[in-house]
């Protein structure tokens, strides 16, 4: 039996990725941060949907420890833990000029420490299976930048870099690193933006429409396969071509 942590997991996203490994009989760990209601909706979808064992886990990934211990309890819920998708984020988009120390530290704390830290204490337990699969959520706005969003895009930036890296430090252990790069995804994190700026995005997007969160999911669903061994430190974007390559 497989068994994956998704971070935020509670809404959008995440909530895909867990409902699409739950088809695939993944044993779930539900990570959310103040959502346990909807997180416990989510776990109850995901037990309908074939997931054989799946726990509930709330934790502030603001907070160092509260994000290593998080896979610890994982782990001990599961019974052990082979599959983690960094997938939490947060944006508090402003100009570079208007930008306070807090909103640098809160998204790059969110985005990218956090990640370090589940990642550090996933591999821990993956390097003694010889196995592991971990995806890491990232944006296409690491890769292009984006006006309003310095430490959004700096996290994403740092999320691609830190993935080259730890894919490349354990690939012989049997673990792959990957991220995924999303475009414009319709949920509650892209609901609130003014309609001019769904526009502007919408004209650049070649494929003529937003993204789903299951398109998202599809694709995180073949790099934590058996089957993608070899996929390894690689950024794949699910941006209806927006990204160029
Ligand atoms: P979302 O709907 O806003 O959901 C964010 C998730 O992260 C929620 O489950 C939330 O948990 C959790 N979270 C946020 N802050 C947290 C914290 N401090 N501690 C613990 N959990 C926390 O976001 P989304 O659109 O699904 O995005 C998911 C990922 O995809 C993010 O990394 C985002 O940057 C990335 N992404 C999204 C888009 C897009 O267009 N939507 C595009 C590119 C990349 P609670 O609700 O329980 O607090």
């Amino acid at each position: 039996m497989r068994k994956a942590l998704i971070t935020g997991a509670s809404r959008g996203i995440g909530r895909a990725i867990a409902l699409r490994l739950a088809r695939e009989g993944f044993a779930l760990a539900i990570h959310y941060g103040k959502n346990r209601e909807k997180a416990e909706e989510v776990a109850e979808e995901a037990r309908r949907l074939g997931s054989p064992l799946v726990a509930v886990l709330g934790a502030n990934l603001l907070e160092a420890e509260a994000a290593s211990a998080l896979v610890h309890q994982a782990a001990e819920a599961l019974g052990g833990l082979d599959t983690l998708v960094n997938n939490a984020g947060i944006t508090r988009d402003t100009l570079l000029v208007r930008m306070k120390d807090e909103d640098w530290e809160a998204v790059l704390e969110a985005n990218l420490s956090s990640a370090f830290r589940t990642t550090r204490e996933a591999v821990k337990l993956m390097m003694k299976a010889r196995f592991g699969r971990i995806v890491n959520i990232a944006s296409v706005v690491g890769l292009l930048g984006n006006p309003g969003q310095a430490n959004y895009v700096a996290s994403k930036a740092g999320l691609i870099g830190f993935t080259r890296a730890v894919a490349k430090e354990y690939a012989a252990r049997g673990i792959t690193v990957n991220a995924v790069a999303p475009g414009f995804i319709e949920t509650e994190m892209t609901e609130g933006l003014p309609e001019e700026v769904k526009k502007a995005y919408l004209a650049q997007i070649p494929a003529g429409r937003f993204g789903k969160p299951e398109e998202v999911a599809e694709v995180v669903a073949f790099l934590v396969s058996e089957a993608a061994g070899y996929v390894n430190g690689q950024t794949i974007c699910v941006d209806g071509g927006l990204a160029p390559h």
